[in-house]
């Protein structure tokens, strides 16, 4: 008997049919011996929805309000699936965050989980029974009810599995792995049979939405054994074929990994660059700059600092296209005026696309390749930056795709890898 954490996305939970076919997926696992967890996303498009709702109301909805709306989705899965589940023969209780508890910090939006108290879950599946607790949600130390960030069920489910040291978390969704890039993007992308986590940390840093990113942080601190399957296969799919389907991450130090030196490409369009044009090239400008954007709580991604003409510099970086007129705003007004900039000029069309691979470290030659097949599509260059096992470089939004396409033939990932 193991303990198995199942999360299910929301196109997973999309509809009632869908959520009976969890239903009999799970029934199915209970009944070969397993004692299972399951944490459900709201119904596809509710989160949305929901929050559609409060923007027709206000722009300026308070954070703790749209947390205690957007939570509701949840709810509603964690009802249904244990109503489903009961159908199915089996005793299922459901919990919201609050009542297991998930006790998270007070960051409305983007709170993060602190400790989840798993003493209820165990009792009731010592009991026998099925324990549903909604994704994206816990609780803050006032007891007010905190969202996780958008896609946060996935570390919902990984956080659990850490906190009951679970045999394994799986993760249901509307693919059936893990692809070289994204399916929807590139046609021809791969599944990987297996991602090392330190790719899979970089691939979800850098925009893969296909985990949340704090999941897999979670998952490499706790070690949790985690693997990414399709909830789309028949439910009644031999248990051992599904067991061993999908994507796993390993934490293995795969030479054969080793041997494929890009692994995957990703992309985000949730980015916008932000230039502060002819500051003073003095020490502590930086500083100068970005702190005030830190103490507005804006985070900064990829900067560069021009070299100088004249005693002055430019100065860019990216912020979240929802920071965009946050940062645009607090630049003019306080930062302009006290250091002496003559203009902020910002640009929200812009993304950034991505090369991971941990053959990266040991390869040379990656990024330039990168840049020649850029330059070969006529991709202007904006920004560029890299660690040990990724490239990024920032573009016009409008070229993405065929960005991503170009790369995704340049360095043959469509090519069998691990098959
Ligand atoms: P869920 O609702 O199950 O959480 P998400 O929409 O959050 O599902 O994540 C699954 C989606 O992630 C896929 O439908 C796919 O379009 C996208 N995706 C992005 N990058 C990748 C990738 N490298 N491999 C697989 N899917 C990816
Ligand atoms: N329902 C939430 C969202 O849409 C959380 C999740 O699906 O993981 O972002
Ligand atoms: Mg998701």
């Amino acid at each position: 008997m193991a303990l198995i954490v199942h999360k299910y996305g929301g196109t997973s939970m999309g509809s009632t049919e869908r959520i009976r076919n969890v239903a009999k997926r799970v029934a199915k696992w209970v009944r070969a011996g397993h004692q299972l967890v399951v944490v459900p996303s709201a119904m596809s498009g509710d989160t949305n929805r929901l929050l559609g709702l409060a923007k027709e109301i206000s722009d300026r909805a308070s954070p703790r309000e749209l947390d205690m709306l957007a939570s509701t989705g949840e709810q509603v899965s964690v009802a249904l699936l244990c109503i489903a589940l009961q159908a199915e023969g089996l005793e299922a209780v459901s919990y919201a965050g609050w009542q297991v508890p998930i006790k998270t910090d007070s960051s409305f939006g983007k709170a993060r989980i602190e400790s989840i108290d798993d003493a209820r879950v165990r009792a009731d599946l010592a009991a026998g029974k099925v324990v549903v607790i909604t994704g994206f949600q816990g609780v803050d130390p006032n007891g007010h009810i905190t969202t996780l960030g958008r896609g946060g069920s996935d570390t919902s489910a990984v956080a659990i599995a850490a906190a009951m040291k679970a045999d394994e978390c799986l993760i249901y969704t509307d693919v059936d792995g893990v692809y070289t890039t994204d399916p929807r993007v590139v046609p021809e992308a791969r599944r990987l049979h297996s991602i090392s986590f330190e790719e899979m940390l970089e691939m979800a840093s850098l925009g893969s939405k296909v985990l949340q990113i704090r999941s897999v942080e979670f998952a490499g601190k706790y070690r949790v054994p985690l693997r990414v399957l399709s909830s789309f296969t028949p439910w009644d799919i031999d248990l051992d074929v599904e067991a061993a389907s999908g994507t796993l991450i390993s934490f293995e130090e795969d030479e054969k990994m080793e041997q494929a030196v890009v692994s995957g490409i990703a992309f985000n369009r949730d980015e916008a660059k932000i230039t502060v044009v002819g500051v003073p090239d003095t020490p502590g400008i930086a500083y100068q700059i970005l702190g005030k954007v830190a103490e507005a709580n804006i985070d900064v991604d990829v900067i560069i600092q021009n070299v100088s003409h004249d005693g002055k510099t430019d100065f860019s970086f990216t912020v979240h296209r929802n920071d965009y007129a946050r940062t645009m705003e607090l630049l003019e007004t306080v930062v302009v005026p006290t250091l002496g900039a003559q203009q902020v000029v910002g640009d929200p069309k812009i993304c950034k696309v991505s090369i991971v691979g941990i053959g990266m470290r040991s390869h040379v030659g990656i990024a330039s390749t990168m840049f020649r097949c850029l330059a070969e599509e006529s991709i202007n260059i904006q920004m560029i930056t890299t660690s040990e096992i990724k490239t990024s470089v920032v573009i016009d939004e409008k070229y993405m795709e065929l960005a991503v396409r170009a790369l995704h033939k340049a360095f043959g990932l469509e090519e069998a890898r691990d098959a």
